[in-house]
C-alpha cells in the first residue's frame, strides 16, 4: 500500500513515553543506532520519571523540572522525534504502520510498544464524582496537589505502593488520611505478613487510619457531585474531602491485540521482548514475559528496573546484538524515614526468615522456595539488599540460623 508525503517513516518507532519508551530511545543513541527514532506517547509533557509522583512531587519538595528523565534539548539534540499529546489508536501490522487518535500516521521498520498502564478505576456507585485522584500521571498529581490548601481530610482506596506512600506524605502533612485496603493485609500480592505488618504498625503509628478487610461499596456525593466520603459494605462512611484511589494499573495493549498480537493480561512476549507480530516489541509494565525469577512463569512486572532493562533486550535484538532478558527484579519504596528495598520475587515462597527485630526499623524478610533464597525485603538494611542480590541469583540454599543472625552478613552466611 502506498502512503501519502503526511505519512511519516520511522526506522525505529516507539509508543510510550513513560520509563520504558524512553529509555529505549536513549539507549539507541547510546548504542550508536543510525536509523531515525521516533517516539509517540500520549501526555503532554517531556518524559519524566513516574516513582516521584507519589513521593517527593507529591509532597512538593521536587519541582517538575528536577524529575525529567532529560532535558527538553536533549531529545532534539539526540535526532529523537517526540510526538507528544499523541494517542496511537490502530496498528497494520501488515503494512507495518500507526495511527493516532488524531488521525496521524506514521510506517515503522521496527516498533517498540511500551504503554504502561493507566490506573485502575473503581466500578462502584460515585465512582465518576468529582474529588476522586488516581496517582499515574503528572496531571493526577497536579489534580490532587490543589486540593491540598483545603482539604483536610483524606480517604485512600487501596494498600499498594501508590496508597501507602500517599498516605505517608498527607500524614506528614498534617491530613487526616483513612487507607482502605480490601485484602486482610497490605501489599498482600508482593510481601509477606511480616512487611505486611510492620507497615501497617507504622502508618498507624503516624496518625493514618489503617483498614483492612475493608469493602467500598460506594463513593458519597453532594448535590454537586463531590465525593464527600467512602461508604463501606457494614454501612460506616468514611468521610473524606478528596478520595484517592490506588488500586492497580490496566495494561495499556488494546491497539496490539486488536491487531491480533496475542496475550491477555498484558502482551505477550519472548526472551528478546518480541510480541507475536512481525517487528513489534513490546517492553515495561504491559510485557507479559516468563521470568526467570518466578520459576519461569509468565508475568508482567510493573517497575523502573524492568522498563530500563526490557528496553535494553528489546534495543539490543534490534541492534543485531541480542540477549536474553534475564535481569533480576529489584524494587524500592520510600514512607517516612524507611526506605524499602526489594531484591527478587517473592512469588511462592514457603518459608521466609526474618534477620533484625522490625521493632528496631531496620530489618530484612529472607523469601526462600525449597530451602533456596529467591527473594529479601530490606527496610533500612541496604547491606543486605546489596548482598542479598548474589543469593538470589545462586538460589543459594543457606544454614537457616545463621541466615537469622541480622549480626551476621549475608556474605558470610554458610551453605546449609
Ligand atoms: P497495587 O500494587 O496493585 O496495589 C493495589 C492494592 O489495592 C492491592 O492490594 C489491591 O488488592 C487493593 N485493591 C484493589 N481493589 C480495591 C478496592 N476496591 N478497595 C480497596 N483495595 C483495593 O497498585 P498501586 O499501589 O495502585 O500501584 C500501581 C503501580 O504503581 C504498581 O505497579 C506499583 O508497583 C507502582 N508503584 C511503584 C512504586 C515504587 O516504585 N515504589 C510506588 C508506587 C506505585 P488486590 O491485590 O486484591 O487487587
Amino acid at each position: 500500500m502506498q502512503w501519502g508525503d503526511d505519512v511519516q517513516h520511522f526506522d525505529c518507532l516507539i509508543v510510550g513515553g513513560g520509563h520504558a519508551g524512553a529509555q529505549a530511545a536513549i539507549l539507541l543513541r547510546q548504542l550508536k543506532y543510525e536509523g531515525s527514532v521516533g517516539l509517540i506517547g500520549d501526555e503532554p509533557e517531556f518524559p519524566y520519571e513516574r516513582p516521584p509522583l507519589s513521593k517527593d512531587y507529591l509532597a512538593g519538595e521536587k519541582a517538575f523540572e528536577r524529575i525529567l528523565l532529560r532535558p527538553p534539548s536533549f531529545w532534539t539534540d539526540q535526532s529523537i522525534s517526540l510526538f507528544l499529546g499523541e494517542r496511537v489508536k490502530t496498528i497494520n501490522p501488515a503494512d507495518h504502520q500507526v495511527v493516532t487518535a488524531k488521525g496521524t500516521a506514521f510506517t515503522y521498520g521496527k516498533l517498540i510498544w511500551a504503554g504502561g498502564g493507566s490506573a485502575r478505576r473503581l466500578s462502584c456507585p460515585g465512582s465518576t464524582a468529582k474529588g476522586l485522584f488516581t496517582v499515574r500521571s503528572r496531571a493526577d498529581v497536579d489534580g490532587l496537589m490543589a486540593t491540598l490548601p483545603k482539604a483536610e481530610r483524606y480517604a485512600i482506596v487501596g494498600g499498594g505502593y501508590i496508597g501507602l506512600e500517599a498516605a505517608a506524605v498527607l500524614s506528614k502533612l498534617g491530613k487526616q488520611v483513612t487507607l482502605l485496603e480490601a485484602q486482610e493485609r497490605l501489599l498482600a500480592r508482593v510481601a509477606g505478613p511480616e512487611l505486611s505488618d510492620f507497615f501497617a504498625a507504622e502508618h498507624r503509628a503516624h496518625g493514618v487510619d489503617v483498614r483492612l478487610a475493608a469493602a467500598v461499596e460506594a463513593i458519597e456525593t453532594n448535590e454537586s457531585g463531590q465525593a464527600t466520603g467512602v461508604k463501606l459494605a457494614d454501612g460506616e462512611v468514611i468521610p473524606a474531602d478528596a478520595v484517592i484511589v490506588g488500586i492497580g494499573i490496566v495494561p495499556e495493549t488494546g491497539p496490539l491485540i486488536l491487531a491480533g498480537a496475542s496475550g491477555g493480561n498484558g502482551v505477550d512476549v519472548d526472551q528478546y521482548c518480541e510480541t507475536s507480530l512481525p517487528d513489534v516489541y513490546a517492553i515495561g509494565d504491559c510485557a507479559a514475559h516468563e521470568n526467570r525469577f518466578a520459576a519461569g512463569r509468565r508475568m508482567r512486572l510493573e517497575s523502573v528496573q524492568n522498563a530500563n532493562d526490557q528496553a535494553r533486550t528489546a534495543v539490543q535484538h534490534i541492534m543485531g546484538n541480542p540477549a536474553p532478558y534475564e535481569a533480576v527484579p529489584w524494587f524500592w519504596s520510600n514512607q517516612y524515614d524507611l526506605r524499602l528495598q526489594t531484591i527478587g520475587l517473592s512469588i511462592e515462597y514457603d518459608e521466609c526468615i526474618v534477620r533484625g527485630d522490625p521493632a528496631s526499623r531496620s530489618f530484612s524478610v529472607v523469601y526462600l522456595r525449597q530451602g533456596q533464597v529467591i527473594a529479601l525485603d530490606c527496610v533500612n538494611r541496604t547491606k543486605d539488599y546489596v548482598q542479598g542480590r548474589a543469593h538470589v541469583l545462586a538460589g543459594s540454599r543457606l544454614d537457616r540460623a545463621q541466615l537469622s543472625d541480622a549480626e551476621i552478613p549475608l556474605k558470610e552466611v554458610g551453605l546449609a
